[in-house]
């Protein structure tokens, strides 16, 4: 594995070289973790990383990371150290992935989205269909909510060519948890066809949604009046979403926006203390934001597009472009761990209109 001890054996067993990676560098949280087990798996190169999570409040692996890492051990049925709580160093030797049934619990209210991001790019490259079930937050801050894997990032994997269903069988908030979804992944059967995403073209629909499971109705009532009113849209396009007394308490306000070649799910979460008029302002500026831009990706799905598009690319070859609203620090943290792993350049084109980025496969050596 990764010490000292272990090295002399494993040049010799192993000639690809561990890549070693700095949690601490850009973004320097827990995203810099998953697209590097993803990636260790997807390429069957070893991974020691160290500085886990340097920039968060409380550092190195939490719960939900440590379920990512035994996810990932799971698949491929590889070698780790440093998988403990509070661990701020991880050495991880791939094995071979298999594609099966797997369940995953996080045990909390961790991100079950999360967890499915870190394996399922391997298990789009698999051998055979998989399904994995997950028990978890389903709907969390700082993580994709389950619809938002749905409409915006499952789509664009099926036009890569990759077979992916989703279901939703229980709501999931922060602290309460106990939310499952699930994944059927079916693996392109011709590879993975990197496709251009540069126009998020004419609008088609665009609806609002509130999840409060366990809260006064009037929460509901007064987000979707606020939204409605500062957007001008009708009461046909606000639905309320049912989700059982039991699944919270939690609240999610939720905007859809269905464009010809990509939807974006903006969503606001509510808390205690913070009044539904601020939940329902806040989603207002999300919609807004991203209706100056012509850009095909908002800030979250860019982040999480580059890695399936980066796979296509290297396996593919060629080159694939997109456009976003804005690079986060999140993206252009995962293109520099994505550059580390796969024979891709990236470039990044700055414009007023929104950033343009290109993938493009390196030639070989
Ligand atoms: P990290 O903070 O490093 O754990 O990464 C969080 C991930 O969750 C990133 O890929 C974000 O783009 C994603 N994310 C956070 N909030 C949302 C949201 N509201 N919708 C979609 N994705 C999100």
């Amino acid at each position: 594995m990764c010490g000292p001890a272990h090295k002399q054996e494993d040049d010799e067993n192993n000639n690809m070289n561990t890549i070693e990676i700095d949690g601490s560098t850009g973004e320097g949280g827990g995203q810099i973790l998953r697209t590097s087990l993803a990636l260790a798996m997807c390429t069957g190169r070893p991974l020691a990383m160290h500085h886990i999570r340097a920039k968060r409040r409380k550092p190195g692996l939490m719960r939900q990371h440590l379920t990512c890492v035994q996810a990932a051990v799971a698949i491929c049925g590889g070698k780790v150290e440093g998988a403990e709580p509070g661990s701020l160093a991880l050495c991880f030797e791939p094995g071979a992935v298999r594609a099966g049934d797997y369940n995953f619990n996080i045990g909390s209210a961790g991100s079950c989205t999360l967890v499915l991001q870190t394996v399922l790019p391997a298990l789009m490259l698999a051998d055979g269909p998989s399904r994995v079930s997950l028990t978890g937050g389903t709907h969390n801050p700082m993580a994709p909510p389950y619809h938002f894997i749905e409409r915006s990032f499952a789509p664009l994997l099926r036009r890569l060519g990759v077979g992916i269903e989703l279901s939703l069988r229980r709501h999931g908030f922060y602290p309460a948890g106990g939310g499952e979804m699930s994944a059927h992944i079916q693996p392109a059967a011709n590879g993975l066809t990197p496709f251009d995403l540069t126009e998020r073209g004419t609008r088609l629909q665009a609806y609002a949604e509130c999840l409060a499971p366990a809260l006064p109705r009037s929460v509901t009532e007064r987000e979707l009046a606020v939204l409605a009113d500062k957007l001008g849209w009708p009461r046909e396009q606000l639905l309320t979403v049912s989700a059982r007394q039991n699944e919270g308490p939690g609240n999610a306000l939720m905007a859809t926006l269905v464009h010809e070649h990509v939807t974006e799910v903006a969503t606001v979460f509510g808390e205690k203390g913070i009044s539904a008029e601020r939940v329902a302002n806040d989603l207002v500026k999300a919609v807004r934001q991203h209706q100056i831009s012509d850009a095909a990706l908002g800030p979250h799905l860019a982040d999480q597009w580059m890695l399936p598009l980066a796979l296509a690319v290297s396996t593919r070859g060629g080159t694939a472009r997109f456009s976003c609203t804005e690079l986060t620090q999140h993206a252009s943290t995962n293109l520099d761990v994505i550059e580390r792993f796969l024979p891709v350049h990236v470039d990044v084109e700055p414009r007023p209109e929104g950033t343009k980025i290109s993938l493009a496969r390196l030639p070989l050596p």
